[in-house]
């Protein structure tokens, strides 16, 4: 079997494995990332960047360039109760380069973030190369065996990052202790037309049990229904002309387009939603980031700005070490301290918001009243900074520290 060896491996070329990449590179140390997929057009996985993640954009010299690609600006965050709306969100409040969140297809992300660095030529990226299994020496993580084009690889590390995402293998094996949290709901995702005079934005919609969240992408709207745990076979047992029903007692000004739209129950696409974390997130040899950690409820659309700042932080505490030698069990604990408390108050949040407001209203026939916290923010624009803050930036936000070699 081939074996080639690395000081940094890291499996998973999502937004927190390309962004450690990209970073650990940029300091100078020898890195390798290994995605599973041949490229980077992957199933849908929220194209939300958010604020904070274009401020390290903007720390590490990138923004201008980023901002040449295609995008779309979100700068409000609302939500329609019957027929009343509420805003509940302005980016535009926070003290952050960019005022809003880039709303942009996620492999335009991905494929921006490893072109950048392909440039350094420490840095490894080996596509459709999938780690299968964990290499122990010992108590120790010395690297994966993997499958690539060619067959079977040993790849040998110093530190082998997991950041391979929800359904995390390396986790799996590595054996440490996975706390589920639960959720009593799952998503469907769909697509509607967007026409002309649509408000661009970010909407929850909210009437009498159903819940739609719209998210505005210049062509289309990118649509999450919700609904109970496990119900899709019975929605799809009742076929499809009530589902489009359903849809369009919610959908408001997009209800007319969904007939048209949805043709197929193949058009709709689960995501079944989990919500937990590791209680350890490394043990000898190896350290979890990003999903592969904690994977996030889509309830505020954070996953992918904990899994970019997961990477940030990773790259900061581990980066040094890995400038000179294997870091220590004590080393890769840090990036837990860093990122634990972070993780667990928005995970908070989530489950309150997913079991005192969500599970309720999906299980309701009529439309519930605005809660407080609604007519709060809406009354009082000042306060809507605080939930653009939380979902923007979240808690205790990442720079970038570790200079470039
Ligand atoms: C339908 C859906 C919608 C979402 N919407 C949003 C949103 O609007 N906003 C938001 O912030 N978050 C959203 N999320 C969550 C977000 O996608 C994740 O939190 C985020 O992508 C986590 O990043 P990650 O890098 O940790 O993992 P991932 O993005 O899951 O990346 C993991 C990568 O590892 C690769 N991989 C997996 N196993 C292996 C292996 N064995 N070997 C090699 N490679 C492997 C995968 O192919 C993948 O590229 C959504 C998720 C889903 C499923």
């Amino acid at each position: 079997m081939e074996t080639i060896s690395t000081t940094c491996l890291i499996v998973g070329g999502g937004p927190a494995g390309m962004m450690c990449g990209y970073l650990l590179a940029r300091a100078g140390v020898d890195v390798t990332v290994l995605e599973k997929h041949k490229d980077f057009l992957r199933d849908f996985r929220g194209d939300t960047v958010h604020p904070s993640t274009l401020q390290i954009l903007h720390e590490l010299g990138l923004l201008d360039d980023f901002l040449k690609l295609p995008f779309t600006k979100v700068s409000h965050a609302g939500i329609d109760i019957g027929d009343a709306h509420f805003q509940v969100g302005d980016f535009g409040r926070l003290n952050t380069v960019c005022k809003f969140i880039a709303m942009m297809p996620q492999w335009d992300f991905l494929d921006f973030l490893s072109g950048r660095a392909k440039k350094f030529p420490n840095f490894r990226l080996m596509m459709e190369t999938e780690a299968k299994d964990l290499i122990a020496q010992g108590d120790r993580i010395a690297g994966v065996l993997a499958t690539g084009p060619a067959g079977n690889i040993q790849i040998k590390a110093g530190l082998t990052i997991a950041a391979d995402g929800r359904g995390s293998i390396l986790r799996d094996k590595s054996g440490l202790p996975l706390r589920d949290l639960g959720a009593p709901f799952d998503v469907l995702w769909l697509r509607l037309p967007v026409l002309p005079g649509d408000p661009a934005g970010l909407i929850g919609k909210v009437k009498g049990g159903q819940l739609l969240v719209m998210i505005y992408r210049s062509d289309y709207w990118q649509c999450a229904y919700i609904i109970a745990k496990g119900g899709f076979d019975a929605i799809k047992a009742e076929g499809l002309s009530k589902f489009r029903n359903r849809l369009k007692e919610v959908a408001g000004f997009a209800a007319r387009r969904v007939d048209e739209a949805i043709r197929d129950f193949d058009q709709v696409k689960l995501l079944t939603v989990t919500v937990n974390r590791l209680e350890s997130w490394a043990r000898p040899g190896l350290q979890c980031i990003g999903d592969a950690a904690h994977a996030m409820s889509p309830i505020g659309g954070v996953g992918i700005n904990l899994a970019i700042q997961d990477a940030v932080a990773a790259a900061n505490i581990l980066g040094p070490v890995l400038r000179r030698g294997v870091p220590r069990l004590s080393d890769l604990k840090k990036v837990q301290k860093r990122r634990e408390f972070p993780t667990k108050v928005i995970q908070a949040f989530q489950v309150a918001a997913q079991n005192r407001l969500l599970a309720p209203t999906i299980k309701a026939t009529d439309t519930p009243k605005p809660p407080w916290i609604v007519r709060l923010f809406n009354d009082h624009p000042r306060l809507q900074g605080l939930p653009a803050r939380l979902v923007g930036l979240g808690i205790r936000p990442e720079h970038v520290k570790i200079a470039r070699q």
